[in-house]
């Protein structure tokens, strides 16, 4: 008889028909926990140089050849284990791995989107008033507007010239760059601002960004302070007013990615949603071999206001590409697509023991419980949301328990507490199969959201054994 006490039938019983919902931390070995540890110092760095989606897809772009592929030509073939890509404007990317079976048997896909919400600059953004020279901006994304003031912000985006050209702005990140923010009024004469609704008290119109005050040369000339700013920029980056109109320009969180708590077992960042599925994702891709099916890993644009867009997921651009290796291999896209099965790889809202009341605790999704698979989300009655079918539920939850992979489930919050959407939908009417799973976070679309470290590693092999299943 070992020295183990024999667990009663009532604990037999429960283990074998409860659902287990022990913290993952306590349902995996030590070495699981520093693969975490280890996967997760190569995102943070991600993190720190993906802060908008043209920077997501050069570095996926980079790891990518490295990795071995190769920028899709359609008058090429191509053969089981072939690895390619397609760049969309760059703002989205698509990777495949061709399988064994082609795209015969449907194709394998894992979407994740890399834009975050941020501020983005109007396209007359610089005034003066007071002295002071500001940005307007045009927040992109659902964001809690007080949020953003007094925060430090940096510029990244891109720059057309009329010649062809054009400037990439990164300004603010490093500890040597300057920064920038929006201010807030303080707290001695905020008496009326502080009685108002949120939604008032911050507008869309405050988000102004603070970006200088010396005027140029001393001159008393009106906009000198304007001037002076206009004139830096014409220095650096060679570029007059008229050049805003031109640009992708965002003002973004400038702090780096940090580890968080006493323990470091969580990730403090802006832009998790939804890079924490996209690095996944990305590494999935790469780490692929020959998988059974063809496998494509899409890394889209545009998904944090609505999917609308050519690097949308709205846009044909997935589904032509699948046309095409379809047509390739002289199979019929509808087809292909009918057989196809998605990981829509994006996160969900990690139950907050602060604002209990906006879970629904039986149905919510934690932090360091595994991947979260989340069958529907929408709002009110269902509406606007796909909902996985179950024969699909249910061979996806094998695959993951075949691999040992931690997994949970999780709604977005109690029934009319307000909802949300993913790509999901747009690919569930191209006619496949799909179903949400990612990574819980805390704090959604703040300038600093959290995540734990399992869960985004978990999210990694949850992709992995999908791909390669
Ligand atoms: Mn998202
Ligand atoms: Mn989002």
């Amino acid at each position: 008889m070992s020295e183990e006490k024999e667990k009663s039938v009532s604990a037999q019983l429960k283990e074998k028909l409860f659902r287990n919902k022990k913290n993952g931390c306590l349902r995996i070995d030590e070495s699981e926990m520093e693969k975490a540890d280890e996967f997760c110092v190569e995102y943070m760095n991600f993190l720190d140089n993906a802060k908008i989606e043209r920077e997501a897809v050069d570095y996926a772009v980079t790891a990518a050849e490295n990795a071995g592929f190769t920028a899709f030509d359609p008058a090429k073939t191509y053969s089981a284990g072939d690895k390619i890509y397609v760049n969309n404007r760059n703002k989205a990317i698509m990777l495949a791995v061709i399988g064994k079976n082609g795209t015969h048997n449907g194709v394998r896909l894992g979407i994740a989107h890399i834009d975050s919400p941020r501020l983005d600059l109007k396209p007359v953004p610089m005034y003066e008033a007071n002295n002071l020279a500001m940005f307007k901006t045009h927040y992109y994304g659902g964001i809690k507007k007080y949020q953003w003031p007094t925060i430090p912000l940096a510029l990244h985006g891109v720059i057309a010239l009329k010649d062809g050209t054009s400037v990439t702005v990164s300004l603010g990140d490093n500890d040597s760059d300057p920064c920038f923010c929006v201010t807030d009024l303080l707290p001695h004469l905020a008496v009326e601002q502080m009685s108002q609704v949120m939604t008032k008290a911050f507008n869309g119109e405050h988000l102004n960004v603070l970006i200088g005050s010396r005027p140029f040369n001393k001159d008393e000339e009106s906009e000198g302070v304007k001037l002076n700013i206009m004139n830096i920029l014409f220095e650096r980056y060679g570029i007059t007013e008229d050049d805003f109109l031109s640009a992708d320009l965002a003002m973004v969180p400038a702090f780096k990615a940090r580890e968080l708590g006493f323990d470091r077992s969580m990730i403090g960042a802006y832009g998790h949603d939804d890079k924490v599925c996209a690095y996944p994702a990305l590494m999935a891709a790469i780490d692929t071999d020959v998988p059974e099916s063809t496998v494509i890993t899409v890394l889209t644009d545009r998904e944090e206001i609505g999917s609308d867009g050519n690097t949308g997921m709205k846009s044909t651009y997935m589904f032509d590409f699948i046309a095409d290796l379809a047509a390739a291999e002289g199979e019929e896209v509808r087809h292909v697509m009918a057989k196809s099965t998605c990981l829509s790889a994006d996160v969900n809202a990690a139950f907050d023991p602060t604002y209990s009341s906006a879970f629904e605790a039986n149905n919510s999704c934690y932090i360091n419980c595994g991947a979260v698979i989340t069958k529907y989300t929408g709002s009110g009655g269902k509406y606007s949301t796909s909902d996985a079918s179950a024969e699909y539920m249910a061979s996806v939850r094998k695959i993951l328990d075949d691999a040992n992979v931690l997994w949970q489930t999780g709604e977005l919050g109690k029934v009319d507490g307000g909802g949300g959407g993913t790509i999901a939908k747009f690919v569930a009417n191209l006619n496949a199969d799909v179903v949400d799973l990612g990574v819980p976070v805390l704090s959604m679309h703040a300038p600093m959201e959290v995540v734990s470290k399992l869960d985004v590693y978990m999210t990694y092999r949850a992709l992995y054994e999908f791909y390669n299943a």
